[in-house]
């Protein structure tokens, strides 16, 4: 299950999903203060990066975020005793919500308007 906070989130980006930024518009014009996708999960803090899609966690030792590994509409986030565990939701829901894409080279999913991997850099095939 998805907890309330993360799909308030997650249905803001895909509100926001496929909107360009206007020349001479900040990213904070586009998509708000960075607070407004952000959700809490006991100790954790997570931040959905609207540009990217991607889900980043923080890292309370180093206090800045770093990737989950896992795009919006993946997965769902719960507590698993301290740590957070992400339970993947079904590949048709995943795919309903968001459009991923994944790099046929290294397995990084990207969003499905990338054009270049993420992680490896290498030219990912149109769909
Ligand atoms: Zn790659």
């Amino acid at each position: 299950m998805v907890t309330p906070g993360q799909a308030a989130v997650e249905k803001q980006a895909a509100r926001l999903r496929g909107a360009p930024i206007a020349p001479g518009q900040t990213c904070a014009q586009a998509y708000g203060a960075m607070e407004d996708w952000v959700f809490r999960l006991g100790p954790w803090l997570f931040f959905l990066e609207p540009v990217s899609g991607r889900w980043l966690f923080l890292d309370p030792v180093h206090g800045q975020y770093r990737d989950t590994g896992h795009g919006v509409g993946q997965v769902a986030f719960r507590l698993e005793g301290p740590a957070w565990v992400a339970e993947p939701l079904t590949r048709s829901a995943a795919k309903a919500e968001t459009p991923v894409r994944m790099c046929p080279a290294c397995g990084q999913i990207g969003s499905s308007d990338a054009r270049f991997c993420r992680s490896c850099g290498r030219t990912l095939p149109e769909t």
